[in-house]
């Protein structure tokens, strides 16, 4: 859809520098950068990092009338730093969706190799599901690197997807895709992949977890999908905060309100208010609520967005809720 025939939804404040805009429908499908310094538009992905949401549900993929606006694919986000290939933050089935050049039909019938990077959180089915689905890994040229946590008892990652990926369970071993996908086992650890440099952290959750914070261009994302809040009191550890401190985007697990928290303290996830709260706490610049409950509808993701974003102003950062096919330019202050 051309951009004439959107319209505006959420406009950030000077600071942030980004306005989204949406369909008729009132679903998001892209985003304008405005220039901090002349307030003139341009392009997307001319300077900073294009970061795209293909799939923003956690636990298991919905679809459902009251949930199509928000999306009801699992964790898969796109990071398009100007002068390096893409890095994929998750496998969720989102990632059918993130060759959004071709239509679906053309991705079918004639799919586009990838070459890049996927940073995986962890092995938990909603972060994983998409990979055999991704029409890429049936081309030659396609080269997949996965950088994920380090299991415990010395398993293997490729050991591990294998055994997931493979007969009766899947119609084709993943070694039979003819893309070469190599994996890469990381734990704390500072590396570079081009020129953006990448950190990850263990996090609480349920099993080895990673979150990951990639700076480019001056510009910061932390992705923290799944993330264990203390059942009692709010408090960070140590890696987390590092991760999380001062980042332009901070991508967080929201998935339950303090009701549903209180049913569910140990499945690893957080409430809406600790989401703020780590946030704030660690001075991020804009909060993306992420990971939302499948339960959750598309009306109670907007009241909940408007009610925080009232909260937020006060407190000094902006919020909004993730949605499919919504991308926001990330610029950060040089
Ligand atoms: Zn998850
Ligand atoms: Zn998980």
């Amino acid at each position: 859809m051309p951009l004439a025939d959107t319209q505006s939804i959420l406009i950030f404040g000077s600071g942030m520098n980004s306005k989204l805009v949406a369909c008729d429908e009132g679903h998001p499908i892209g985003s304008l950068h405005l220039n901090c310094d002349t307030n003139t538009v341009s392009p997307v992905g001319e300077f900073g990092l294009t970061v795209s949401f293909h799939g923003v549900r956690g636990s298991t993929a919905c679809h459902d009338p009251q949930t199509h606006r928000y999306g009801g694919n699992t964790s898969c986000v796109s990071i398009k730093p100007a002068s390096d290939t893409p890095i994929i933050f998750d496998l969720g089935t989102g990632l059918r969706y993130i060759n959004s050049s071709q239509s679906e039909t053309e991705t079918e019938l004639r799919p586009e190799p990838f070459v890049g990077t996927c940073l995986l959180t962890h092995l938990h089915w909603d972060h994983i599901q998409g990979l055999p689905f991704f029409r890429s890994l049936l081309c030659d040229e396609t080269v997949l690197d996965i950088y994920a946590p380090r299991q415990d008892e010395g398993r293997s990652l490729r050991e591990i997807f294998l055994k997931k990926i493979c007969p009766p369970i899947f119609p084709i071993s993943l070694n039979e895709f003819k893309a070469t996908i190599n994996f890469h086992e990381i734990g704390d650890d500072d590396f570079v992949i081009g020129n953006t440099k990448v950190m990850s952290r263990f996090v609480p959750h349920t099993g080895p977890t990673l979150g990951f914070r990639i700076t480019a261009s001056n510009s910061t994302v932390t992705y923290l999908p799944d993330h264990q809040q203390p059942v009692t009191g709010f408090a960070l550890t140590t890696g987390a905060r590092q991760i999380c401190q001062g980042t332009d985007l901070l991508i967080h697990d929201s998935q339950y309100t303090p009701a549903e928290f209180e049913h569910k303290s140990d499945w690893g996830h957080s409430t809406l208010e600790f989401a703020m709260w780590v946030a704030e706490t660690t001075s991020a610049k804009r909060l993306a609520l992420f990971h939302h409950d499948p339960s959750r509808t598309d009306d109670a993701l907007d009241v909940i967005a408007q009610r925080l974003a009232g909260v937020a102003k006060n407190r000094g950062f902006e919020v909004f809720a993730a949605a499919e096919g919504m991308a926001v330019e990330v610029c950060g202050v040089v």
